[in-house]
């Protein structure tokens, strides 16, 4: 099966699919969202109207299970900095969106009322946009699980929240981890107020009945992707320390070297980083034991398992995951020194589809 550009116009609610132009083919990611942009979208352009694009480019390894490769790269014109947009995650979205054979997904102009909810599916059938008024206002998680339930437990979601469907400049756009929880976010540059302006409430990626996608030399593929996993299993940070402690191992590093953001960024050394440090979060997890996991991998394939659920002293899950960012944004820069309350402060963000690192340094 040849990939395809998705093309989606939410003015005209017509979804075509196209060949993917010669300049576009071996790009992926965040380069193919950049020549998207370059390509189709006038400098100058008000990022939160119809002129903007909301571009979907996964990676261009994307598609075989090749640890931490399958990610979703979101680009547009960003209505936080007016400049070019890239917001990364992991999860699934990438994943499925591949398997249905789509290099890109381009979402295109602006319904009439701005008040409209859309909610966009495709399957290996079908595509359709349907209203979806019932969604308007929900928060994220609330909005996955009745997409979950209606549309079963195996789809991909793209979603935002409130903050997005208000265009707020902090709004990002949440994706299902492969445990089908909404924790892995593209969440800089406004891009969920993007999606907003769009009337695009929630995606939806059916990739029942699809299959990986066919490589030119599985041999060669097979043999440089065990180099690639030996090699990550030989370096201390790949095999080691991201996989104890996560990102939020970067909290003792950074605060050693005087650069972890410290009370709206007056100071780099924050004199409880002890207790916000990746050392602590493992210890935690551990001692709580319950939902809580120290090495959670955000998608199928990753050996390196930086993520984790963090849990509450009585097992249950407060937010999935809480990286570095999060805490130190959200903790150090706010003069806050405590794992529990970063994680609800984490929690809430995410369920209204906001950037933990804008709303912790606004
Ligand atoms: S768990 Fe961490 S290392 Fe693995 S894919 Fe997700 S972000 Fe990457």
């Amino acid at each position: 099966m040849m990939s395809q550009i998705c093309r989606v116009n939410v003015a005209t609610g017509q979804i075509t699919y196209e060949d993917v132009p010669d300049g576009w083919v071996r790009l992926g990611g965040r380069a193919l969202g950049a020549r998207i942009l370059l390509d189709e979208v006038p400098a100058t352009c008000d990022p939160l109207g119809p002129h903007n694009k909301l571009i979907f480019a996964p990676g261009t390894l994307v598609g075989h299970m090749v640890s931490s490769c399958d990610r979703i790269s979101v680009c547009g014109k960003s209505p936080l900095t007016g400049g070019v947009k890239e917001a990364n995650a992991g999860g699934t979205t990438a994943l499925k969106l591949v398997w249905l054979g789509i290099h890109a997904l381009i979402i295109e102009g602006q319904p009439a009322d701005p008040r409209d909810r859309y909610l966009l599916y495709l399957s290996k059938d079908e595509a359709r946009l349907e209203p979806a008024p019932h969604l308007a206002g929900v928060g994220v998680h609330a909005t996955a699980e009745q997409l979950l339930e209606r549309f079963g437990p195996k789809v991909g979601l793209a979603m935002i929240g409130p903050a997005g469907e208000m265009r707020m400049t902090a709004a990002g756009i949440v994706h299902l981890d492969k445990d089908r929880v909404p924790g892995r976010i593209s969440a800089r540059g406004g891009l969920g107020a993007v999606m907003g302006s769009k009337g695009i409430k929630a995606i939806v990626i059916d990739d029942a009945g699809t299959k990986m996608p066919p490589l030119v030399d599985k041999k060669l593929f097979d043999d440089a992707k065990k180099r690639y996993i030996k090699s990550l299993q030989e370096h201390p940070q790949t095999s080691q320390i991201y996989t104890y402690y996560g990102t939020p191992a970067m909290v003792s590093m950074c605060n050693a070297k005087g650069g972890i953001p410290t009370r709206n960024f007056s100071a780099g050394r924050f004199e409880h980083a002890e207790r916000i440090s990746g050392e602590m979060l493992h210890d935690l997890i551990s001692e709580r034991g319950g939902e809580g996991v120290h090495d959670h991998a955000c998608m199928p394939g990753c050996i390196i398992r930086c993520s984790n659920v963090f849990a509450d002293s009585n097992g249950k899950t407060i937010v999935s995951p809480l990286e570095y960012e999060t805490i130190g944004l959200l903790g150090s820069n706010l003069g806050i020194d405590s794992l529990d309350v970063i994680g609800q402060l984490n929690v809430q963000a995410n369920d209204l589809g906001l950037d933990s690192i804008e709303i912790g340094a606004a």
